[in-house]
């Protein structure tokens, strides 16, 4: 894919420009001014001419001799020579002559032209890109001429854009972001509606997983202008000049919509302000935030500029920046499962000659937690591996060695999970839903994943909200309680060992349970009287406590053992079930994604694997 940078321009660029029209101007019209009619000749020919007294007026000057003909309507020009009868052969042909001394050329004029104007011009245009700056950002930079004022967007002509099947796997992120493509392709047809686009996007997941790629994809797709910039590129300029660039990039934007801006690393900028300034913060950020926010809340939802961001550290955002109207959606994208893995080898692999009997199956499932870049990185690995050994074609030997050299770079950072770790993660997922499903009898979750997600954890079961719940029944919130502490229920049941995995569950189940006996009034001892308030509905619901210590002492025990009831409970569940808890945990651990769809076929005794 081409990119093309814009150049940015300092003031040597400027310079040169008039240097080079001061130079075009000397070598182009100077001569047309004096040259114009005289005609280039020998010296022989001037003799020649002397001889058959064809000759009119001569100018001897020091680098050339000029003439005319007799009849003075040609003038010619040619070279002096040591000629010491010159002037006596001049005067018998019957010439008029003389010799010039040749005037230097105004000294004044040679220094007008060559050091005044310059500067002049140079003056000028300082003074000029000043004036501009000082609109832009309110008179601060005054100083500091143009420099860094046009933003460093790169411009990728759509044409020759990346498209969604170029990047493999992360069917789910790519689905949300077809929505995008076809508000860009009919926006009629969302207008006509009444509805308007999302301003703002926020692509979330970890370093190399693509955001970069889908965010060219959906500008690839649409066929309109895609602009990036990194969010560090805005806060390494000089002071103030974040802010103008931000107003730089926007009215860039406007002028080229329907685009697509890309921010990368947003939370370079968007980082949650220091409350109080007291340790000064960093100005420099919050006012290139601040005008990013401006001109987020300036435009319509529907002037076609859709601003996608990227980041890795959601949780460090600043709150003001996912506000609705702001990046008020998020696309999360994720790890590569297995078949992600592979389909995202086969993409890279296009690029080399790889063996017959490379099996791209085994080396994704090798790579496992490796993130698209990685993986890119693992087939490029192997085919230098291959040149090194003198071969032009990629055999399996070499991509399974890379993914060493590759993997064993991360693996200390990211924590990949070991074989056994992954299958007590498989188990544990498995317990969460494998309880939910027997207590209710239908397909409890949409996606079962034991990819490391973004948020920390190791394992993730996507709950199907069924509508709108606005009321929930005893026994749900027990079923509830049961399910968060089936994760761990599995783990007994299958390896008679427990593990720090279940932190989150613990933590969900005991606030269900407080929940229903101090706010719910569903315990026999305080039947219905408030033991907690809840302080602030909007402010993530604190809660108070309205209790004597006696009482407090009370609840914490009436806590643990509805907790533990329904431990038991979920543990008899999974004993009694444990031919099919294995059957699936075995599936999810080959396949570390599954469906619900595919979870109810298994558990219905269907014969996958
Ligand atoms: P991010 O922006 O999430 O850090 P990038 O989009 O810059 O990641 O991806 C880096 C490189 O990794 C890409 O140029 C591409 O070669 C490779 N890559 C990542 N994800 C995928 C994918 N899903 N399919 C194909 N290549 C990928
Ligand atoms: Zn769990």
């Amino acid at each position: 894919m081409k990119e093309v940078k814009s150049p940015k321009k300092p003031l040597l660029y400027y310079y040169c420009i008039v240097l080079l029209i001061i130079f075009l101007f000397n070598i182009l019209v100077t001569p047309l001014l004096t040259r114009n009619q005289v005609t280039e000749v020998d010296y022989g020919t001037f003799m020649d001419m002397i001889e058959a007294e064809d000759i009119g007026l001569v100018q001897v000057e020091d680098s050339r001799i000029l003439f005319t003909d007799k009849a003075e309507t040609q003038v010619y020009q040619t070279g002096p020579m040591e000629d010491p009868t010159l002037t006596e052969r001049l005067h018998d042909a019957g010439a008029r002559f003389e010799r010039v001394i040749e005037e230097p050329a105004s000294p004044l004029l040679t220094w007008f032209l060559t050091i005044i104007l310059p500067i002049l011009i140079f003056i000028g245009l300082g003074q000029y890109m000043s004036r501009k700056l000082m609109n832009q950002a309110g008179g601060k930079n005054a100083m500091s001429f143009g420099m860094g004022k046009s933003s460093a967007k790169v411009y990728v002509p759509s044409t020759q854009g990346i498209r969604f099947s170029d990047v493999a796997g992360e069917d789910e992120a790519k689905e949300s972001l077809q929505e995008i493509v076809d508000y860009l392709h009919n926006p009629e047809k969302y207008t006509q509606a009444g509805a308007s686009m999302p301003k703002g996007i926020l692509l979330v997941g970890p370093p190399g997983t693509g955001k970069t790629m889908l965010a060219k994809a959906v500008a690839g797709e649409a066929s309109v202008p895609f602009f990036s910039i990194s969010g560090s590129e805005f806060v390494e300029m000089f002071v103030g000049m974040g802010a103008s660039k931000v107003r730089d990039l926007f009215r860039q934007a406007k002028e080229k919509a329907p685009c697509i801006v890309f921010i990368d690393e947003i939370d370079a900028i968007g980082q949650k302000r220091s409350s109080g300034g007291v340790y000064g913060g960093n100005d420099e950020r919050e006012q290139t935030l601040n005008q990013l926010l401006t001109e987020m809340d300036g435009f319509e939802g529907n002037t076609g500029v859709i601003i996608l961001a990227a980041t890795n550290r959601p949780e460090s955002l600043d709150p003001a920046l996912t506000r609705p109207g702001r990046f008020d959606r998020r696309v999360p994208v994720e790890l590569p499962d297995l078949k992600g893995r592979e389909a995202i080898l086969k993409v890279h692999a296009k690029k080399i000659r790889t063996a017959e009997d490379v099996n791209f199956h085994t080396v994704a499932r090798m790579a496992a937690g490796a993130s698209g870049a990685e993986l890119a990185n693992i087939i490029n690995e192997a085919a230098l591996r291959a040149v090194r050994s003198g071969r032009t074609i990629v055999n399996q030997s070499d991509l399974e060695e890379s993914i060493e050299v590759v993997i064993a770079g991360y693996q200390k950072k990211n924590a990949v999970l070991s074989d056994q770790e992954k299958r007590v993660v498989a188990y544990h997922e498995i317990g969460h839903a494998l309880v939910a499903a027997k207590q209710t009898n239908s397909a409890p979750v949409q996606k079962i994943t034991i990819i490391p997600r973004t948020s920390g954890a190791l394992g993730y079961t996507m709950q199907v909200e069924t509508g709108d719940k606005y009321l929930m029944t005893k026994e749900e919130i027990e079923n509830k309680i049961a399910t968060f502490t089936g994760g761990r229920a599995a783990e007994e049941v299958a390896f008679g060992q427990i593990t720090t995995g279940a932190s989150n569950d613990i933590e969900q189940a005991t606030k269900l349970a407080r929940a229903m006996i101090t706010r719910y009034g569903m315990s026999e001892e305080f039947d219905m009287v408030a033991m907690e308030t809840v302080q602030n509905q909007y402010l993530g619901g604190d809660t108070s406590l309205a209790c004597s210590a006696d009482t407090q002492k009370e609840i914490d025990r009436k806590v643990v053992e509805l907790v533990k009831r329904q431990h038991e409970k979920a543990r008899k569940l999974l004993e009694d079930n444990r031919e099919q808890l294995d059957r699936l945990a075995g599936f999810l651990y080959e396949r570390e994604t599954i469906t619900g769809e595919e979870f109810m076929e298994i558990l219905n005794g269907g014969s996958k694997q």
